[in-house]
C-alpha cells in the first residue's frame, strides 16, 4: 500500500526532511504523525474504505499529510484544481460523492460557492461552515489507525477533461502506482536525501511520481510553488534547492529556454532530468542538454489511465539532428504497448497505428462510467489481453523503439494540461446566444505550444461579442481552456459532407487571426 510504503521510510529516517515548501519544512517522522492524526478524525466521521474524500487545497505540505492520511483512514482522495470555477468543481464533488471535502482558508470563497454534500473539514487555518479543524485533529493520537486496504483498492480519482463536457475520473489503485515505482525507483536510482522536485499541480498524474517516488525512498520533496513561476524563478529554486531530479512537462522546459534562464553549466548537483505529458521539441532538449550536462535525460510517455508513464526512453546523447522526434521508448517493467489498427490486430513494424496499453499500470476504469469504460479499456480479441486505446498514434521502428506520431482525436495539451476540445464546445454551447461553434488548435510559437481557437457564430439580434463570451466561458471553465484566438463569422464554413471545416478553420487560425 502507497502509505505504508511512506511509512516504512518514516520509520527508517524519521528525522529526514520529508517535504519542503518555501519556509516550510516536514521532516518524515512529523508526516507520519500529522498524517496519522488526520486518518484517526476522518475515520470518526466516517470515511471508510473506498469512500472518497475531496481535497480542496493548494498544492502545500498540509495537501500531502490530506493524501496520506486519506489512504491511511481506508479511503479514496480526490485532489481537486482549485483554480477551477465553481460551477466545474460542483461536477466532481456531485460524482465523486466525499464522505469528507477537506478545504483550506485559500479555498475559502470556492467551498463557499459549493453545495457540499459531505461534511466539510478545515485542513489548515480556519474555514466558515467547517465541522472540524485543525484543533480536532491535534487531539487524536499520533498512531495510524489500523489499515484494511488492499493492493487492487482505489488511492485516488483523478478528473481530466471529457469530450461531453463533463471531466472523466480515472480511478487509480495502489498497485497501478507500486508497479510504476517498481520499475522506476531502481530504474532512476532514487536514494535517501535526494532533492526532488514537485512541479505538476497535485491534480495531475505525474505528481504521483514526485510524492510516492521520493516519500518511500527517503529523498526531500520540494514543493515549486505559485510564486516561482518566472522562469528565472525556476532556475533560481533548481538552484537553491540543490535539486538532484526535475520532472516536469515539456513546456516548462521550453518556458525557460525561452526566458534565457539557464547558465552554462547551471544545476550542478542535478542527476537526473525527466519529462512527460507531451512533445519535448529536440531543439528545447538540445538547449538543457548544451547547458547542463551532467544530468540524464528520459522522455516518459503514457496517459493517467495506465498511471504515470507506460514507456521511456533515456536520450544516450545531445541530438545532432533537431528535426529527428525525440522517441518514447520502451515500455516500462510491468507494461506492455501494442501498436494496433481499429480491429485491435497488431500492424506490422514501422507502420502506424494506435498505442493500446497493457499490464500493471491499467485502470480498472472511469469512476461510476461504464459507458467511458467499456469504450477505452477493451479485450483483444484472440490474446484476451486488457487493453487501453490511448487515442495516441505512434509505430515501433525496427528496434523496437517506439515512436509517438499524434492524436487520432481532438484531444490536445497546452501547458501540459490534457483538454478535449469538445468539452470547450459543449461549455460554448450552453452560453445563451452562441448560434453554433467549432474549437480547433494550432501549433503556437509560444510555450504552450498550441493555441485554443475558436469560430463561433451568434443568435439573430444578439449583442454578444468576443470579450463577452470570453468572461461567460472563464465561469464555467478554468483558464487553460480559454480560446487565444476567436473569429466571430455569420455562419461556420463546411465541407462537401455537410460538416463544420475544420481544416479550413485551422488553416485561417493559424495564418489569418491573431490572439487576443
Ligand atoms: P495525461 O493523461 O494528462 O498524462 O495525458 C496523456 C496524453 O499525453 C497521452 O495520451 C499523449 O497524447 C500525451 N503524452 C504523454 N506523454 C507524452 C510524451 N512523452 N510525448 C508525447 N505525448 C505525450
Amino acid at each position: 500500500m502507497l502509505h505504508e510504503r511512506v511509512s516504512l521510510a518514516s520509520e527508517r529516517w524519521p528525522a529526514q526532511t520529508a517535504v519542503v515548501m518555501d519556509e516550510e519544512r516536514l521532516s518524515y517522522a512529523e508526516l507520519e504523525a500529522a498524517s496519522n492524526r488526520l486518518a484517526r478524525l476522518l475515520r470518526q466521521r466516517g470515511v471508510q474504505s473506498g469512500e472518497r474524500v475531496c481535497l480542496l487545497q493548494p498544492k502545500s505540505p498540509a495537501a500531502i499529510v490530506s493524501m496520506l492520511a486519506t489512504l491511511k483512514a481506508g479511503g479514496v482522495y480526490v485532489p481537486v484544481d482549485i483554480a477551477s470555477p465553481a460551477v466545474r468543481v460542483q461536477r466532481i464533488l456531485d460524482v465523486a460523492e466525499p464522505r469528507v471535502v477537506l478545504a483550506t482558508q485559500t479555498a475559502g470563497k470556492l467551498s463557499g460557492e459549493l453545495k457540499i454534500k459531505g461534511e466539510l473539514g478545515c485542513a489548515e487555518g480556519e474555514l466558515e461552515g467547517a465541522k472540524f479543524g485543525p484543533l480536532e485533529v491535534a487531539q487524536q493520537d499520533n498512531e495510524a489507525p489500523p489499515s484494511e486496504t488492499s493492493p487492487a483498492d482505489a488511492a485516488h480519482i483523478l478528473f481530466t477533461s471529457g469530450s461531453t463536457g463533463v471531466p472523466k475520473g480515472v480511478v487509480i489503485t495502489h498497485a497501478m502506482v507500486a508497479a510504476f515505482l517498481d520499475w522506476a525507483l531502481p530504474y532512476f536510482g532514487h536514494k535517501p536525501g535526494d532533492r526532488i522536485s514537485g512541479h505538476p499541480p497535485l491534480h495531475f498524474d505525474l505528481s504521483t511520481f514526485d510524492i510516492y517516488g521520493t516519500l518511500s525512498s527517503g529523498g526531500e520533496l520540494h514543493l515549486v510553488g505559485p510564486k516561482v513561476l518566472l522562469p528565472a524563478h525556476l532556475a533560481k529554486f533548481i538552484r537553491e534547492s540543490e535539486l538532484t531530479q526535475w520532472f516536469s512537462v515539456p513546456s516548462t522546459f521550453a518556458y525557460m529556454v525561452k526566458g534565457n534562464a539557464i547558465e552554462e553549466g547551471d544545476f550542478p548537483s542535478l542527476e537526473r532530468v525527466v519529462w512527460c505529458g507531451e512533445v519535448l521539441a529536440p531543439a528545447v532538449l538540445v538547449h538543457w542538454m548544451q547547458r547542463v550536462r551532467k544530468p540524464s535525460y528520459t522522455n516518459l510517455y503514457g496517459p493517467t489511465e495506465a498511471t504515470i508513464a507506460s514507456s521511456y526512453y533515456t536520450v544516450k546523447e545531445t541530438p545532432k539532428d533537431t528535426s529527428v522526434p525525440i522517441p518514447i521508448g520502451e515500455p516500462c517493467g510491468g507494461e506492455d504497448i501494442l501498436v494496433l489498427d481499429e480491429h485491435l490486430k497488431g500492424v506490422p513494424p514501422k507502420e502506424t497505428g494506435e498505442l493500446c496499453i497493457a499490464g500493471a499500470g491499467l485502470s480498472p476504469g472511469y469512476w461510476r462510467d461504464e459507458e467511458k469504460t467499456a469504450e477505452a479499456f477493451l479485450t483483444q480479441p484472440g490474446s484476451g489481453l486488457r487493453v487501453y486505446r490511448t487515442g495516441d498514434l505512434g509505430r515501433k521502428d525496427e528496434q523496437g523503439i517506439l515512436h509517438y506520431a499524434g492524436r487520432v482525436d481532438s484531444q490536445i495539451k497546452s501547458r501540459g494540461y490534457r483538454i478535449e476540445l469538445g468539452e470547450i464546445e459543449t461549455a460554448l454551447s450552453a452560453i445563451a446566444d452562441v448560434g453554433e461553434c467549432a474549437v480547433v488548435a494550432v501549433p503556437s510559437e509560444g510555450f504552450e505550444g498550441t493555441a485554443i481557437c475558436c469560430a463561433w457564430s451568434s443568435k439573430p439580434d444578439s449583442e454578444l461579442d468576443a470579450p463577452k463570451l470570453r468572461k461567460a466561458l472563464s465561469e464555467a471553465l478554468p483558464s487553460y481552456m480559454l480560446p487565444a484566438k476567436w473569429l466571430h463569422l455569420p455562419e461556420l464554413p463546411r465541407n462537401v459532407s455537410g460538416k463544420i471545416d475544420r481544416r479550413g478553420l485551422k488553416e485561417r487560425f493559424a495564418t489569418e487571426v491573431s490572439g487576443v
